[in-house]
């Protein structure tokens, strides 16, 4: 792994280093320190504009080499759009945007955090930092020649801000925020004969540097739990399942009751005895994205010490073709005592899901649960790669979360659930069936874990077209998008936290 931007505060008048970045917007004019930076470099960025055809259009670049009369090796002027219309959520994206314009051939930035109008606000520079953190992360562990093109950018990012200690601190804050996101993706990308459950449970572990409590459930602990749809998944491995519960109590009343997260992590997933099709089979490896989310947000959430009771649980499993492995026609008993027919091996996730969503509930009352499984292909047919499915029995988290969706650009969309698609899961022979027709197959699945979270108010977010495979967008050109961190980082900060 590669996340080497580092990033330091400077104040707006330093003198840059290395290469100099500067924002415009589609007025062509530049804040005061940015214009003192060009005050001797007369019609230079003018004519190199025009040369370029460069309008200061959002997600656009100038790129000016030994830039005559500027103190820099290299000036990127980055629009920004129309004049004013740069909201607090384009920050990150901006800093994205302007990391990947310099390439990976540079070893100082100077970055100065200001737009035509004026200085960005410390929350705004820290937004920006971020951006370029999370843009500058390559998994490129297992390459061991590197071409010219795939070369990390590893540089030091002074970023020139008006209040230097004010957005030192705010970054420190949203470091902690990239850092849960860096570790998400980095579980993601991880090869499955590298991150198998007992692996992928060391790591979980790791946390408890942070003072997270963390606790490993083997195969023995979930048979004395009854999880005989976990381990009914998972029977089919060489390698064993897992459950991984991790418990961070940082409110200040430490008998509050939690929120609740739990992951979906499946290490791979073949579809067992109804085994999938060998085209892009190897991407199944990202099919514990939901459980990588949840422990890149406990990491997050106690690295900046949220004031909030927060369980995040993980079911850790391999889906494999076996003679021990379940068949379909099965019937498996849930810990809730729910029987479920196993129709197809391959709607696995939801049966990890039933009995983690059950202990949960059970054991530690929470508030609310959110999960989060790249769950099913038919979410992609409905919503593509840029929103993840919503499915919730309570109105009001839904609208928490859709408004972090749209705060982070983690966004989601609210699909339905209701008994005429709950009743397609009943079984001839067990309660519920693992899989109904092909129509609706997000929402079948979501009728599926509603059936194992009681009352407890509960969000289901479908990620299988937003954690992994989606195309490069501003901060992130990794497989693994690391989605769902900030989203539920952000939804923690803004309601749960006990104010300070
Ligand atoms: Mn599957
Ligand atoms: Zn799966």
């Amino acid at each position: 792994m590669t996340d080497a931007v580092k990033v330091g505060f400077v104040p707006l008048s330093t003198a840059p280093k290395g290469v100099l970045v500067v924002f415009t917007d589609e007025s062509m004019k530049f804040g005061p320190a940015s214009r003192k930076h060009l005050a001797n470099a007369g019609d230079v960025v003018k004519r190199a504009a025009a040369a370029a055809e460069f309008k200061g259009k959002s997600g656009s670049a100038l790129d000016i080499l030994a830039p005559q009369g500027v103190k820099a090796a290299r000036l990127i002027v980055v629009g920004t759009g129309k004049a004013g219309s740069v909201k607090d959520e384009d920050f990150i994206k901006l800093g994205g945007t302007a990391t990947g314009k310099i390439g990976s051939n540079a070893s100082a930035v100077t970055l100065v955090a200001e737009l035509p109008g004026g200085a960005m606000k410390p929350h705004q520079a820290a937004a920006l930092a971020v951006g370029a953190r999370l843009r500058g992360y390559k998994f490129d562990r297992y390459k061991t020649k590197t071409k010219d093109k795939d070369k990390a950018l590893v540089a030091q990012f002074s970023v020139a801000v008006a209040d230097v200690a004010a957005a030192r601190k705010a970054f420190t804050r949203d470091a902690h925020v990239a850092n849960g996101v860096v570790l998400a993706r980095e579980l993601v990308n991880e090869p499955p004969n590298v991150l198998y459950p007992a692996e992928f449970a060391r790591r979980a572990a790791q946390l408890r540097k942070l003072g997270v409590k963390v606790e490993i459930f083997d195969v023995k602990a979930m048979e004395k739990l009854g999880m005989g749809a976990l381990l009914g998944v998972s029977q089919g491995s060489y390698h064993p399942g897992r459950m991984v519960v991790m418990r961070w109590n940082g409110a200040s009343n430490k008998a509050d009751k939690p929120v609740a997260f739990v992951g979906k992590g499946v290490c791979f997933d073949t579809g067992g005895i109804s085994i999938k099709p060998a085209g892009s089979m190897e991407e199944m490896k990202g099919d514990m994205a939901g459980a990588a989310c949840v422990v890149g947000l406990m990491h997050a959430l106690a690295a900046r010490k949220a004031k909030v009771n927060a369980v995040g649980a993980i079911g850790i499993v391999e889906n494999m073709p076996d003679g021990n492995a379940q068949r379909p026609g099965d019937i498996v008993k849930t810990m809730s005592g729910q029987t479920i027919e196993i129709i197809n091996t391959d709607a696995e996730g939801r049966l990890v899901l039933a009995d983690v969503l059950w202990y949960v509930t059970q054991k530690h009352k929470p508030k609310f649960i959110v999960d989060l499984a790249t769950l099913t292909g038919a979410i992609l047919v409905a919503l593509g790669t840029e929103y993840a499915g919503l499915f919730s029995n309570n109105d009001q988290l839904s609208e928490r979360l859709s408004k972090s969706g749209d705060a982070t650009g983690e966004r989601v969309w609210r699909m339905p659930l209701g008994p005429e698609f709950d009743k397609q899961i009943d079984s001839k022979f067990a309660d519920m069936k693992n899989a109904a027709g092909r129509w609706g197959g997000s929402i079948t699945a979501a009728q599926l874990l509603q059936r194992f979270v009681d009352n407890t108010p509960w969000a289901h977010l479908d990620i299988a077209g937003t954690a992994m495979g989606a195309p490069a967008t501003d901060i992130n050109t990794s497989w693994g998008s690391g989605y769902g961190v900030r989203l539920l980082d952000h939804l923690v900060a803004q309601h749960y936290e006990t104010k300070r």
